[in-house]
């Protein structure tokens, strides 16, 4: 692994008056795996800040380029059309292994075929080439792992420790047995490979640039109420989820790889909703008229879920900064620009 920092002297402009000897971070080469998607562009916005060369990997089954055209052009940036299922050839000194089909429409509503090939597959065979790629090259390695490996919760709050309670046989369970096996391999390259690898278990995130329409609870609650439509309030409304805003998991995300622990780590804001709750807020926030209707659960719901951050406090230094009231207008704003137009967005 090659060092982030480099010795530089900084010498004033006549030569003589030295100062101490100082760090300056150099730049290092990082591929971003589903660099095109939600949580992936936003990483890649941070990672290009910090002055690293950048490599987006996407397919763009759910990522856009438009998430991130703003860096085409610069020197410090490409972006590779590929899917991660077939081998890949880079130079990079960090893996951030995002890829993945992860929204609830494409797991839970497609054909099997579909669900197999874009989902298990990539969790499985794309995070096996892309260890293999980090085995190769000795690059460090960041799986972005999800909270729906403990399936429908025994424990709550949910910690490490946790081993979980998945259905193997239910209609998530390509996604979350994917994302299981993803773990159980990254492991076994650390162990056996001696691959440095780091693992973060994702909880509910939301923000700009997310999927309008792919199903989950915050991007189908605030298109809907910005298009005068009911929020869909899937069973009675009173199973919990935590809902972190994108930018304190981008800030985890890259703790948790320039830091010294494996993981796996919870990254999660720890307060709790009910999808009731979490309506309201979206009713103060966009429009307290907005209606709610309510509509049948899809099996194997988890009931609840909240993270347990003790370690990531302890370890990262890191805790969420933003509460959901405060993240929610953050989002309205950029999904009012993409539904309604710049124009629109401006005189409402
Ligand atoms: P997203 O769908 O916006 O991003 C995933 C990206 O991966 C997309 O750009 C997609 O085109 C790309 N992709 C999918 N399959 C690919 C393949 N075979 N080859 C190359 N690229 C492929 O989703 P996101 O919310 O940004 O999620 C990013 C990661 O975080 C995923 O691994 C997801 O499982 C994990 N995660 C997210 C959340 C959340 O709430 N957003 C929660 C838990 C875990
Ligand atoms: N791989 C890759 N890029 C690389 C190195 C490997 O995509 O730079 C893929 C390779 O095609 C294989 C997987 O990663 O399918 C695992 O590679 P590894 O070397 O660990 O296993 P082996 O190829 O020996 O089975
Ligand atoms: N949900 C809802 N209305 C929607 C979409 C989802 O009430 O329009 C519920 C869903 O049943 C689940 C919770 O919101 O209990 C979170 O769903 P999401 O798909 O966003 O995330 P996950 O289930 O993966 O945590």
């Amino acid at each position: 692994h090659r060092s982030a920092f480099e010795e530089v002297r900084f010498v004033g402009s006549s030569g003589a008056g030295k100062v101490p000897l100082g760090l300056k971070r150099k730049g290092m080469r990082i591929v971003v795996t589903g660099g095109a998607g939600f949580v992936g562009s936003h990483l890649v916005d941070r990672l290009m800040a910090r002055g690293d060369s950048v490599i987006v990997v996407d397919n763009f089954f759910t990522g856009r380029k438009e998430n991130v055209a703003h860096h085409f052009g610069k020197p410090n940036f490409e972006l590779i059309r590929h899917d991660v299922v077939e081998p890949l050839l880079l130079e990079v000194d960090q893996i951030y292994h995002l890829a993945c089909p992860a929204s609830p429409v494409h797991y839970k509503f497609n054909p099997v075929k579909t669900i197999i090939s874009f989902s298990f597959l990539t969790n499985v065979v794309g995070t096996l080439n892309m260890l293999g790629l980090a085995k190769r090259v000795g690059a460090r390695f960041l799986l972005t792992s999800t909270s729906e490996v403990y399936g429908d919760p025994l424990q709550h709050p949910q910690a490490e420790t946790y081993w979980g309670n998945v259905n193997p046989i239910g209609v998530r369970s390509c996604y979350d047995e994917g994302k299981r096996t993803a773990e159980t391999l990254t492991m076994d390259y650390h162990r056996g490979a001696k691959v440095e690898v780091r693992i973060a278990r994702i909880f509910n995130t939301y923000g700009p640039r997310m999927c309008i329409d792919d199903g989950r609870v915050v991007s189908n609650f605030v298109a809907q109420a910005l298009r005068k439509e009911a929020l869909t309030v899937y069973g009675d409304g009173k199973q919990t989820r935590s809902f972190q805003y994108v930018s304190d998991l981008v800030e985890g995300l890259m703790r948790l790889m320039d830091g010294e622990h494996v993981g796996p780590f919870n990254l999660g804001n720890p307060g709790e909703f009910t999808m009731l709750e979490l309506a309201k807020v979206v009713q103060e926030t966009i429009d307290p008229n907005a209606r709610i209707e309510f509509k049948d659960n899809t099996p194997d719901d988890p009931h609840k879920r909240k993270p347990d951050i003790a370690k990531a406090k302890d370890l990262l230094n890191w805790e969420p900064t933003v509460p959901l009231r405060k993240g929610l207008p953050l989002m309205v704003n950029d999904f009012r620009k993409r539904i309604f137009g710049d124009h629109i967005a401006a005189t409402t």
